[in-house]
Order: C-alpha cells, then sequence, then structure tokens
C-alpha cells in the first residue's frame, strides 16, 4: 500500500515501476492538459487497457476534489469570525482550479495503479 503511493507521486509505470507514465515537466506543478505516454517506455504496457479506462479516474479526481474543498475551506476558516463566510468561496476555487491538473495526474495514476496487472 505504501508502496503503491509511493511510485503513484513518483508517476511510475503499474507494471514496471521504471517507465513515467506522464511526459509533462513535472509531475506536481505542469499546467496544461497532462501529456501521457500511451505505452510504458520501459516495458511497453499499455496504461488505458480498454477504451475509456480513465472515465473511471473522475470519481477518484471527484474524491480528491471533495477533500481538497474540506481542507482548504478548514484553514481559510480559521480566518473568518463566522462559520461560514462567503469570501471563503473565493479563497477555495482558486486552490482547486490550481490543484486541477494535479488532480487529473494523480486521479489516473491512482486509477491505474486499482486495476494494475
Ligand atoms: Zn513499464
Amino acid at each position: 500500500m505504501l508502496k503503491s503511493i509511493r511510485k503513484i507521486v513518483n508517476n511510475e509505470c503499474p507494471c514496471c515501476d521504471q517507465g513515467k507514465v506522464f511526459r509533462d515537466k513535472s509531475f506536481y506543478f505542469s499546467v496544461g492538459f497532462p501529456k501521457m505516454n500511451t505505452n510504458c517506455p520501459n516495458c511497453n504496457y499499455k496504461f488505458e487497457i480498454e477504451p475509456g479506462f480513465f472515465i473511471g479516474a473522475l470519481y477518484v479526481s471527484y474524491a480528491f476534489t471533495i477533500g481538497e474543498s474540506i481542507v482548504t475551506y478548514l484553514i481559510a476558516q480559521q480566518f473568518f469570525e463566522k462559520l461560514f463566510d462567503i469570501r471563503i468561496v473565493f479563497i477555495v476555487l482558486p486552490v482547486l482550479i490550481l490543484l486541477m491538473f494535479l488532480n487529473i495526474r494523480l486521479s489516473r495514476m491512482v486509477w491505474m495503479y486499482l486495476f494494475k496487472p
């Protein structure tokens, strides 16, 4: 489990642990839709094992987004007197937009590792 998490955040192939899944300069900070290898550069494992495979990653991405919203809200809420201040929305939204591309990469990695051979 911990080993898989380490491989996921290191952008490693679920099959051979050597090849990289995403071609972006940085796994964490690249902006724009992630550039993904279709096959592993090392072992030629096909990442999209069937058409539409990554649609399921949307559920993982959704879970990440909810989690990040809650954490951001809990941190931001410390700076306001009321439990819910509408200005918190204007803090949570930019954070979610900044994390959007990381979420796509992370959720696809998690999804692949859930169905790894
Ligand atoms: Zn591989």
